[in-house]
């Protein structure tokens, strides 16, 4: 064969497999219109059986608790035996079928089963958990698991709680997370905006704005009377999350209550002076976007349960902004159009392909999974957020259209909304991190494609490169906005950009904003996902338990935390660990050493830090998985 043929027969192969390629991944417009998802998950992309296991058994615990909470009382007071007369009673009723085999193996030794009931460890339950979960194919739970849960729900705590006691007790096998203890103190509150679960939010601004008249008397009964609104303005030491994007969404009703959205807006100052420790302090809220008697400016000497009301207000407005704008839109959805066209366009063994596919691991099926359930009709989104399904899932689309590809470089972000200066605003432990992180990512990055791509010129007559930029913004591919440079790729230096973007965003931004979710916003007390009465009540005055009506009922508090404790608790793979012999040219190993070298000093970094703040841990490399796959 000559080297011409060769050629030849190569480059047939590859037009082959991604014609194969493209007859896969198919884009799909209709299933959250007019975002670009795939039709259908092609087998490749499924889960692993290793991924099942991992939710199985993070399954188990919150489904221990879940059972001991709702039906404790009936049993004899070992957590084992009611977990076995759960099982016994599920198989009676139906729940579960008896073909799937570990309820065959279990009945098989059914004598010792009746009579010891479960190992220690309840790992039968793990067993019995993946069998339900693998036979339904999908993370979605239907039929017989639907009816293990439904079960499982019965008896479960209902209505408003008459005090915040209601909300620990549902958590007697596992305990209350920690903020249960602290969510009220107005500093927590702040520090939510830095290195809480939606630390994207806080802007610096020069004044409050017209719609929102904070005064000098309101200010200075919270920052001292030697300061003033127009001084902190002037010394950047205002800042303001504004959740106008929710102004006029639509108030759910899902299953059976009112729920209610708001648009508040809330202002934090830093005092004066230089202490490189100086926190935000909450200084202001306004419940409403429009000033008046409705919306009643609320502070720190307002009554009580009015300032508590209103900072919880601000939690249910960020929360439903988290959900559907900075974790949905902003993390699964803005990176399943580049797993897309990746697998489109590139050869397997093309450089970029082989440096992203590792990070891709899990997004369609995880990305497939919610549009199919936790964000259809009926499903845990419609459910336990404030708005309609339907406006719930447009909040996500406007979330990821507002959201330009160029604009959302990680220090643009920091620069766009102010906060980039740490002489400014000293303590932002997401910032921090987070640029820790990318900037070890665009190391290792920018080395990896340098091996490749010697000059600009090579990227430019790349054509498979070329294509694949193509698809990313074509109306028929990932419709992805503001991508590229005067539409394709030019030069090496974007690339590396463009490529640390996707493997950030794929990695550690979405570990920021996923796993908060069971230790910060799974309880509902400190962050109930709907808020249950109009803000228009601060017009008048708010009494504890207007507090607590405000708040989750226990029934929807007990499906907030199995929800987001599941959602924020399997971490699968691991920022760094690629698979072996992923990478065939042996001029790749030294750079990933030095990669997984620099993630371990970031480590040390952050855990440094830690000492000197309060803790924020979800960016510390050992905690970030490789991709999105929950
Ligand atoms: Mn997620």
């Amino acid at each position: 064969m000559t080297a011409s043929s060769q050629n030849n027969s190569i480059n047939s192969s590859i037009t082959e497999s991604l014609d194969v390629a493209r007859q896969t991944y198919q884009y799909n417009y209709s299933h959250i219109p007019p975002i670009p998802m795939v039709d259908q998950l092609p087998p490749a992309e499924r889960f692993t059986t290793n991924w099942y296991f991992l939710l199985a058994q993070q399954l188990r615990v919150l489904f221990v608790n879940t059972l001991i909470t709702n039906r404790g009382n009936r049993g004899s007071g070992s957590i084992r035996d009611d977990v076995k007369l759960f099982i016994l009673e599920a198989l009676v009723k139906g729940a579960i079928p008896a073909r799937i085999s570990i309820i065959a193996r279990l009945l098989q030794i059914a004598p010792q089963f009746l009579i010891q009931g479960l190992s220690k460890d309840l790992h039968e339950l793990d067993d019995l958990l993946f069998s339900l979960l693998k036979e339904n194919g999908v993370l979605i739970l239907r039929d017989s698991l639907n009816r293990v849960i439904k079960l499982l729900y019965e008896g479960q705590p209902t209505g408003h709680a008459t005090s915040l006691q209601d909300y620990e007790k549902l958590f007697p096998v596992i305990g209350a997370p920690a903020i249960a203890y602290t969510f009220q103190e107005d500093e927590v509150f702040a520090y939510m905006r830095v290195a809480g679960y939606n630390p994207v939010m806080i802007k610096q601004v020069t004044s409050p704005g017209n719609n929102f008249p904070v005064t000098d008397e309101h200010y200075q009964a919270v920052m001292g009377n030697d300061d003033s609104l127009a001084a902190a303005g002037q010394e950047g030491r205002l800042y303001l999350t504004d959740y106008k994007i929710l102004d006029g969404a639509i108030n759910g009703t899902y299953p059976h209550y009112q729920k209610y959205v708001y648009a508040p807006i809330a202002l934090f100052a830093l005092p004066q002076g230089s202490d490189p420790n100086r926190l935000l302090r909450p200084v202001a809220i306004q419940c409403g976007q429009t000033p008046g008697p409705d919306y009643p400016i609320i502070t720190p000497n307002s009554d009580k349960y009015a300032w508590l009301f209103a900072k919880t207000v601000v939690q249910i407005a960020d929360a439903n902004f988290h959900e559907a704008v900075t974790h949905l839109a902003r993390t699964h959805l803005f990176v399943g159009p580049f797993v897309m066209a990746t697998h489109r366009q590139l050869p397997a063994s093309h450089p970029l392909s082989l440096l992203l596919r590792p990070h891709f691991e899990g997004t369609l099926a995880i990305n497939d999974a919610a549009q199919r359930s936790l964000i259809a009709r009926g499903g845990g989104v419609d459910r336990l957020l404030s708005p309609t399904i339907d406006n719930s899932r447009v909040l996500a689309v406007y979330g990821l259209q507002s959201y330009g590809f160029n604009s959302a470089m990680l220090p643009k972000q920091f620069q766009q909304r102010g906060v980039d200066d740490s002489n400014l605003l000293p303590v932002y432990p997401y910032r921090d991190d987070a640029l820790l992180v990318w900037d070890a990512i665009h190391q290792w990055v920018s080395d990896y494609l340098n091996l490749y791509y010697a000059t600009d010129a090579d990227i430019q007559k790349d054509k498979a490169l070329q294509a694949w930029a193509d698809e990313i913004q074509a109306f028929d591919g990932g419709r992805m906005s503001d991508f590229g440079q005067n539409g394709g790729i030019q030069t090496r230096d974007y690339l590396v950009d463009a490529a640390t973007l996707i493997i950030f965003t794929a990695s550690a931004q979405h570990a920021a904003v996923n796993f908060p979710q069971k230790d910060l916003m799974g309880y509902a007390a400190a962050l109930p996902l709907a808020g249950y009465v109009p803000a228009s009540i601060l017009k008048g005055e708010v009494t504890e338990q207007d507090y607590l009506n405000l708040l989750s009922p226990l029934d929807q508090a007990q499906r907030q935390y199995n929800l987001l404790g599941l959602l924020g608790s399997v971490y699968y793979n691991k920022l760094g660990d690629y698979p072996e012999q992923h990478f065939t040219n042996p001029q790749v190993k030294p750079l990933l050493q030095a990669f997984q070298s620099n993630l371990q000093q970031v480590e040390a970094t952050i855990n440094q830090r830690n000492l000197h703040r309060p803790a924020y841990e979800y960016l510390l490399p050992s905690r970030i998985p490789q991709s999105i796959n929950i």
